[in-house]
Order: C-alpha cells, then sequence, then structure tokens
C-alpha cells in the first residue's frame, strides 16, 4: 500500500487529498501543514471573512470530521524542514521524521517586506487565516489604514476597509495600480473606481521615512514630502514562494519556482502544484507560474488524477477571478505586458474585456463585469487559433462561433 504525503495544507494540498479519495485511492494520506489552522479557502481572507460577513466555520474547505470519514491524516503546526528523496524521508521541525512513497508539495509563498519598514505591533500583512483575524481585530480600533502596495490583495483590502467606513491611503510606487497584472489602461480604471469609493490613492509615490511611537507606527512622510497620518498598516507588496524546502531537497529551481513538467512532476514519485510550481503548460507550450486559487485548486486535483490513475498532463488554462466593490474582474490564459491588447464593449460603463494577442493567437482574456464574454474568451485561449483582431471588437460577432470558425 502507497504513502502519499502532502506538504501543505492550502488549496493544492487539500484538494489533492480529497480528490485521491474521490479517484479510488486506498493507500495512506497524511498531510503536514505549518499552519495552525485546518485548509480553508484563502479567496475569503481579503474580503468576507476580513469584513466580518463570514465566520470561520465558512472559510474551512472541510468539516473537520471529513478527514477522518475519508482517511485523510491531517498535522497542522508541523514545519518540514528538509528530507531526502532518495531516502524517502521527511525532517519536521521538532518531531518525528515522516516517510513517504508519493510526495506533494504544494507550499504557496510568504509575503514580502521591503527594506526599511519597521517591526512594529501595527504593521502586518496578510497570507493566513491568523494574519486575517488579526488585521479584521486591528480594522475594528482603527480609523486610518495606510496600504503600501496595490496589488491584487492590497486593492481587495481597500474596497474591504472602505465598505466598514475606514480611511484608506492607497500608496503605489508604480504610476497605476494592479499595472504589472493588468496593463496601465485597466489599471487606470481601478484606480478611478477606488477613487469613486473614496479611497485616497497615491500612485509614483513611496514612504520617505516612518514616524513612530514605541512599538507603533503612527504615520508616514511621502515622497514628496507631505506627512500622512496612520494608525494600522498593510504591507501587500506581493510574495515570496516558499522555495527553501523543495531547495534543500534538490529539485529543480528556475523562474522563482519548482520547474515541472506537464504532469506536474519535478522528480520520480514528487509532485509540485500551485503558487510555487512552475509548470510546462502543455497547451500554451510555455513554462508558467501563477499565483490564483483556482489554479491551486485544479493543480491539486490533477496531481491526484495523476497518483490514483496514472501520469497525465495538467491541461487547465488558467483562471482567476477578483471581486472589488461592485467590481468584478475575471481573467483567463496567461498573458504578458508586451501582447497587443484588443478592447471588446462599454470601458465608460465598466463592462468589457480586453483580448491580449501574440502572433494573431489570444494568449489571455481579462473581463470587467463581462463574465459572459471571459468564458468565451477563455475558449479563444485554449482554441490555439489566429485571431482577426476586428473581429474580436465587433460586439455583434459571437466569440464562442469565431472560436469554432476561425483559423
Ligand atoms: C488574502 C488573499 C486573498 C486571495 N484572493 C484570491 C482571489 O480572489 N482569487 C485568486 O485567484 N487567488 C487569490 N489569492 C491567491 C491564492 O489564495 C493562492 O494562489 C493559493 O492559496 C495558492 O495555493 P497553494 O496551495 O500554492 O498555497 P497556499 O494556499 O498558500 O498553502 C500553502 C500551505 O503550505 C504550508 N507550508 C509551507 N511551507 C511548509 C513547510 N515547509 N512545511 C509544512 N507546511 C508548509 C502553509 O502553511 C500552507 O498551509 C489570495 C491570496 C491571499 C493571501
Amino acid at each position: 500500500m502507497k504513502r502519499v504525503v502532502i506538504i501543505g495544507g492550502g488549496g493544492t494540498g487539500d484538494y489533492a487529498a480529497f480528490t485521491l479519495r474521490k479517484r479510488g485511492f486506498d493507500g495512506e494520506i497524511t498531510i503536514l501543514s505549518a499552519d495552525r489552522d485546518r485548509p480553508y479557502d484563502r479567496p475569503y481572507l481579503s474580503k468576507e471573512f476580513l469584513r466580518g460577513e463570514i465566520e470561520p466555520p465558512k472559510v474551512f474547505l472541510h468539516d473537520e470530521s471529513d478527514y477522518a470519514k475519508e482517511r485523510i491524516e491531517l498535522h497542522l503546526e508541523q514545519h518540514v524542514t528538509g528530507g531526502s528523496l532518495t531516502e524517502r524521508r521527511l525532517t519536521v521541525a521538532g518531531g518525528d521524521d515522516v516517510s513517504f512513497d508519493v510526495l506533494v508539495l504544494g507550499l504557496g509563498g510568504t509575503p514580502r517586506r521591503l527594506p526599511g519598514i519597521p517591526d512594529a505591533e501595527n504593521v502586518l500583512t496578510l497570507r493566513s487565516l491568523g494574519d486575517s483575524k488579526a488585521i479584521r481585530e486591528a480594522l475594528g480600533h482603527a480609523r486610518r489604514l495606510l496600504l503600501i502596495g496595490a496589488g491584487f490583495i492590497g486593492a481587495e483590502v481597500a474596497a474591504s476597509a472602505r465598505k466598514l467606513g475606514k480611511e484608506v491611503l492607497l500608496v503605489e510606487a508604480l504610476p497605476v495600480p494592479l499595472q504589472r497584472a493588468l496593463g496601465s489602461e485597466v489599471g487606470e480604471i481601478y484606480a478611478a473606481i477606488h477613487r469613486d469609493q473614496g479611497v485616497d490613492v497615491r500612485t509614483d509615490t513611496k514612504v520617505e521615512s516612518w514616524h513612530t511611537d514605541g512599538n507603533r507606527v503612527t504615520g508616514v512622510t511621502l515622497s514628496g514630502g507631505k506627512d500622512e497620518e496612520a494608525d494600522l498598516v498593510l504591507v501587500a507588496v506581493g510574495i515570496e514562494p516558499n522555495l527553501d524546502l523543495p531547495r534543500g531537497l534538490g529539485l529543480p529551481i528556475e523562474g522563482g519556482g519548482v520547474r515541472v513538467d506537464e504532469g506536474l512532476r519535478a522528480a520520480e514519485n514528487v509532485y509540485v502544484g500551485g503558487d510555487v510550481a512552475l509548470h510546462q503548460h502543455p497547451v500554451l507550450r510555455r513554462a508558467i507560474r501563477v499565483e490564483h486559487w483556482e489554479v491551486a485548486k485544479n493543480q491539486g486535483r490533477g496531481i491526484a488524477g495523476s497518483i490514483a490513475g496514472g501520469h497525465q498532463p495538467y491541461t487547465k488554462i488558467p483562471y482567476f477571478w477578483s471581486d472589488q466593490y461592485d467590481v468584478n474582474l475575471e481573467y483567463r490564459g496567461h498573458a504578458s505586458g508586451d501582447d497587443t491588447a484588443v478592447w471588446r464593449g462599454d470601458r465608460e460603463a465598466r463592462s468589457f474585456s480586453v483580448f491580449y494577442l501574440r502572433d494573431g493567437l489570444v494568449e489571455g482574456v481579462l473581463s470587467m463585469n463581462d463574465s459572459k464574454t471571459n468564458e468565451a474568451g477563455g475558449k479563444l485561449v485554449e482554441s490555439r487559433r489566429r485571431m482577426d483582431p476586428s473581429a474580436l471588437e465587433d460586439t455583434n460577432r459571437d466569440l464562442a462561433e469565431l472560436a469554432s470558425t476561425t483559423t
């Protein structure tokens, strides 16, 4: 009987474990997670949970009893520090070694800290349920939140804090929010949405110096010399993928992740998914690393399928969404900043999609309040057919039909 050991109780790990059982795997399944909480739905942490709209039972992916029912051994607060792939053995901090036949890694990342930011009690980061609880509690007493970084987490927390009636100052070093992920034009639209909701958005701006009182930050001086007060600070400047363990195990590290093949395998009997995986995507035909929830979940499922049913490629096109105020954003595919943007729909009404084309192929599609187009756009990404930009722009053309007819 085989023993599968999964390191990481996040999207990848939890979905891999339960899918293994669904696919008829009858061996031992063990999850070792450094987190103190059982696996939860991380996207809630910047949205409904942070705002107090849902409570813990709803954030968990499974009831405690489900793990026993499915014979999944879940060990929390277990930090795996190393091991040997040849000896099929793992070292756990402060505990006994654990042996495995098949290893799955879904390790996620750690929030980046910028140099110069004081290590004060009201300067927080957001990754875990514990972090979100701490921010929720601190927001309850705060008047003015300073957010450093206008990526997705920063932008979503800004929206949540505004909904809670807090003053929000959002400081971003780049000229527009979400620029890296969405490009300048969509980023400008997002800046306008946040400003309309009362967020004080300062782009092209950095913190020059920090004002402190004892162990608390009380404010900052921004580039340009302006002083600003704040009684809570959230640093949201991205993550560093957790690569110490895979590096120590001798797995191939490349492009900020663990290099895995088309079927998410990094070495014999070792699978890696989620934020840490640099995946050779068989449909997009290049290596991509994606930090999104649906990708982690689906890769966990894909890994389980390979373990239970024989090695197979993972072919799903990346998908993510973000909700801020009443604006829903969806994205399918994996485009880069150099791709040609083709717009479809009504920018003014904030209901549109943008297709990103490279050599005529649709690499990605982003939609704001335009779900139907996004779904059809995903099929265009999958089709790997050359598209005529004027046909994509034309709202009278049926996109699903285009995917099946264009050569
Ligand atoms: C606040 C927040 C909101 C988000 N919102 C969205 C959203 O709206 N849409 C979206 O698409 N994505 C969103 N994301 C991103 C998404 O949650 C991640 O991409 C996803 O969780 C990655 O899954 P993972 O399995 O790779 O890692 P994680 O879910 O981070 O899980 C990693 C697990 O590994 C454990 N671990 C790490 N190292 C070790 C070790 N050495 N030993 C033992 N255990 C270890 C950790 O404790 C954790 O349990 C959000 C992320 C955050 C933080």
